[in-house]
């Protein structure tokens, strides 16, 4: 007897010590069985640290909007573990070309669509088999895991799985544990699309992952992601078009990895494809990104996602469990580790290479416009650690992005100039080229994305090295709010002087705008001047202080002026000078729009303008009073149909009359207008191709992108004198998503394609299409009744990244009256 407990005081506790959990022990219930709450992802990979203090660093990156943590493991050897910031700085050296780098490192990132949900649980079983029995691995390898990038997401889709769960859980495709319904896990709070947000850096999770991956640029990057139930299982290498910056190496590297992970499928009998679907163009995915960063990116696809939940009927006939998903996602991610610790040398030589000057046709961007916007450029350009100087005076030459023909620029100290001649070259060229070269035109997503033409910028592409002096952030010395002025002057042209805007009125600031342009003080200034008058403000309490705040918050001049009399134009008391009050705005959420495009437009509100704004969900819109808004947006979508009833339309249409204010995007314009004589937008039609051909069958495919337009940027007309357009030029680079054509407006066609203009000026556009396209309205207003109807055909707030198109929405809210 005493022996035996000898026995057990000495040994059982030095067991449970050495014995690591698995996902399973520690969670309480096999992995696989249940769904697992991100808070109890955190808590094994806690547990994880723990235990394995000196094989697993993690920390805790930031927070998402509903203030989730953000997690990175980084676990490797013991050995490596120690000399960790020494094996990362030998590894970014490669950067300068330089660096006797001996370790690979790979990234593994886990459930960026969140109701693709078995990434992180598959996570769980990987990072545990990387301590058991995979540990050689991590030999030469380090590995960065994030076991959830869209924790909200997936919170959203497990909470949402379990309420809705038949217990035990049903296999039968119609029960409601497969129909998520629209509000699904798989965006982001703001319903962004995370896996389209890596170069744009919209999203907070965004934003605060990519300062980790700027730190360790990794040799391979994964993103785990589900596909359609019925669909097996996709791995590299990707289908074309693959960009053109793509090296030979990164194309082979994916078809070393992809047969490794072949062999495994073969063993096992599981079915898989790969060369189709998903390309590699889009500089804005969690594989290209990473690829343009010198990584091998890839992006490995489940049947599954939001339908699948436990265990689901496939069409023919087989179940598809949970488990059946971590399995296969567990051993391509195992698989891709044990491949790059197999080329570890490789990897390494590759890296550096990618990094040694490339040669790019274009060595420099020069840039200049607008200050508010070349700062938001910059400030992008600074998050993804692309250098960029200010000129000095000279003439630059090369190709101009407006004419697209050769031509020339000033170059001056408030000019841009971003070189290729730096690490990130690959980067700045895949961002700033005027057009992406294509291998193929069939792509699921944009073909043209180029920054100046996003950012509203006069640029030229020069094959020289243009010189610039390295740039000292400047600040605006702004006259302060002083008692004896009459007025204060700003400027109407950015989304900066939006935000500045809209401190005020959230500050009850009344503010006039001008519709005129005037010369005051011998100072010119153009329509949507904002004017704000003290006599107007006499009630507001600390006006001086406000209005300073809101300058140096938004660092924006404004000036002072004693008198309302302008040597021309209108003065501050004429009916051309409107008041903009305090606007209470709603949006329209729910199945007849696109979780996409409500999102934008709540993003827009929240994170980008900073002014409230209500979502009235179509389940009870009917029963809402709309006299309480002066606002209602009504986002893109393609489920209007069954929405719009007579009944809506006319509740909608009565608001309108009484004065009140209808944005109307995208798909919503014709669910909203076709066949009703109130509104006077007409749809453009073209007489489709008579002549009766006859192709194959293979061919339908190619046949079909003759009437599409995926993403294309065409050269617009834009009529400033229309409040809509209130701050711009006459010209805007529209981001066309699509082939809906609207016939010109008779008096509110504020931008429009002109005659000629259907060519794109980047991206691909089918030839079907661009006949479409031809002479139709991109934004305009309508009066009805006393109320205005402002129609955007294209959308400025697509992905959050087209910041010139942001200031055309900014005006429907503040100075289309
Ligand atoms: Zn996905």
């Amino acid at each position: 007897m005493k022996q035996i407990l000898r026995f057990t005081l000495l040994f059982i506790p030095l067991f449970s010590l050495a014995q690591l959990k698995s996902p399973s022990e520690f969670l309480g219930y096999e992995l696989g069985t249940q769904f697992t709450s991100h808070h109890e992802v955190v808590d094994y990979y806690q547990y994880l640290a723990e235990a394995e203090p000196q094989r697993m660093k993690l920390i805790e990156y930031g927070k998402t909007n509903e203030r989730r943590p953000l997690l990175l493991a980084t676990i490797s050897t013991k050995e490596n573990m120690q000399n960790l910031e020494k094996i990362r700085e030998e590894h970014m050296k490669g950067l300068n070309g330089e660096g006797t780098p001996d370790k690979a490192i790979v990234w593994l990132s886990y459930n960026v669509h969140g109701n693709e949900s078995v990434s992180t649980e598959a996570s769980m079983q990987t990072i545990y088999d990387l301590f058991t029995t995979k540990s050689s691995y991590l030999e030469d390898v380090v590995v960065l895991i994030d076991p959830c990038i869209n924790p909200d997401g997936r919170d959203r889709y497990v909470n949402w799985y379990n309420q809705f769960k038949n217990s035990p859980n049903q296999v039968d495709p119609n029960s409601k544990e497969h129909h998520e319904g629209w509000w699904s896990g798989r965006s982001n709070h703001y319903m962004f699309d995370l896996n389209r947000d890596w170069a744009w850096l919209t999203q907070v999770e965004s934003q605060q992952r990519l300062k980790q991956f700027n730190k360790w640029l990794p040799h391979v990057h994964v993103d785990f992601h589900e596909q359609g139930v019925d669909n097996p299982y996709y791995f590299a290498p990707a289908a074309e078009p693959f960009h053109e910056v793509i090296t030979d190496f990164q194309r082979e590297f994916q078809v070393t990895i992809g047969k490794n992970h072949a062999k495994y499928f073969d063993e096992n009998g599981w079915f898989y494809f790969t060369k189709e679907v998903f390309d590699l163009l889009y500089p804005s995915y969690g594989d290209t990104y990473p690829t343009y960063n010198g990584g091998i990116g890839m992006t490995y696809e489940q049947g599954g996602s939001g339908r699948a939940g436990l265990g689901i009927i496939t069409s023919i006939g087989d179940t598809l469990t949970l488990k059946d998903r971590i399995a296969h996602h567990h051993t391509t991610g195992l698989s891709t580790i044990e491949v790059a610790s197999k080329n570890v040398t490789k990897l390494n030589e590759e890296f550096i290479k990618f990094y040694k000057n490339k040669n790019y046709k274009y060595k420099s961007y020069v840039l200049n416009g607008n200050p508010d916007k070349l700062e938001a450029l910059t400030d992008l350009l600074s998050k993804h650690e692309i250098k960029y100087k200010v000129g000095d005076n000279s003439t630059v030459k090369g190709y101009n992005y407006a004419t697209g023909k050769s031509g020339s620029l000033k170059s001056s100290h408030k000019s841009i100039i971003v070189s290729t001649d730096q690490a990130k070259s690959t980067l700045v060229k895949v961002l700033f080229e005027p057009t992406a070269k294509l291998s193929d035109s069939v792509t699921y997503d944009i073909t043209a994305w180029s920054l100046p033409y996003a950012y509203g910028l006069d640029a030229i592409a020069s094959e020289s090295n243009v010189t610039g002096t390295v740039s000292s952030s400047q600040n605006i010395s702004s006259e302060i709010a002083k008692d004896d002025s009459y007025a204060y002057l700003a400027d109407w042209n950015s989304m900066k002087d939006a935000r500045f805007l809209a401190e005020l009125l959230r500050n009850k600031i009344r503010v006039r705008y001008a519709h005129k342009p005037f010369t005051l003080d011998g100072i010119s200034h153009d329509r949507g001047t904002l004017i704000i008058t003290k006599s107007d403000n006499k009630q507001v309490k600390n006006f001086n202080t406000i209005l300073t705040n809101a300058s140096k918050n938004h660092n924006k001049t404004i000036t002072s002026t004693n008198t309302g009399f302008v040597e021309s134009g209108k003065d501050f008391g004429s009916g051309y000078v409107d008041v903009i009050q305090d606007l209470n705005i709603a949006v329209l959420s729910g199945e007849p729009t696109s979780t996409l495009r409500f999102g934008e437009i709540w993003n827009f509100f929240e994170q980008q303008l900073n002014y409230p704004i209500s979502v009235l969900d179509e389940d009870y819109f009917s029963r809402v009073d709309l006299t309480t808004y002066d606002i209602l947006i009504l986002p893109d979508g393609w489920g209007y149909k069954g929405f719009l009833s007579t009944h809506i339309k006319e509740k909608i249409k009565n608001w309108v009359k009484r004065g009140g204010k209808l944005i109307v995007m995208g798909g919503a314009i014709d669910a909203l207008t076709s066949s009703d004589k109130d509104f006077t937008i007409k749809e453009k039609e073209i007489e489709k191709d008579s002549t009766n051909t006859i192709s194959s069958f293979e061919v339908s495919e190619r046949e079909q992108i003759k009437s599409a337009i995926t993403g294309a940027i065409f050269k617009a007309t834009v009529d400033n004198t229309n409040p809509l357009a209130y701050g711009y030029d006459d010209t805007y680079f529209t981001l066309k998503l699509g082939d809906r054509a609207y016939k010109y407006l008779e008096n509110g066609s504020a931008v429009y394609l002109s005659e000629g203009a259907n060519q794109p000026v980047s991206g691909f556009a089918g030839s079907e299409a661009k006949k479409k396209i031809a002479e139709t309205l991109i934004f305009g207003t309508e009066e009805m009744g006393r109320g205005q109807i402002i129609y955007m055909v294209d959308n400025p707030l697509f992905r959050g990244f087209w910041e010139n198109g942001k200031l055309f929405f900014a005006n429907a809210l503040f100075m289309v009256k």
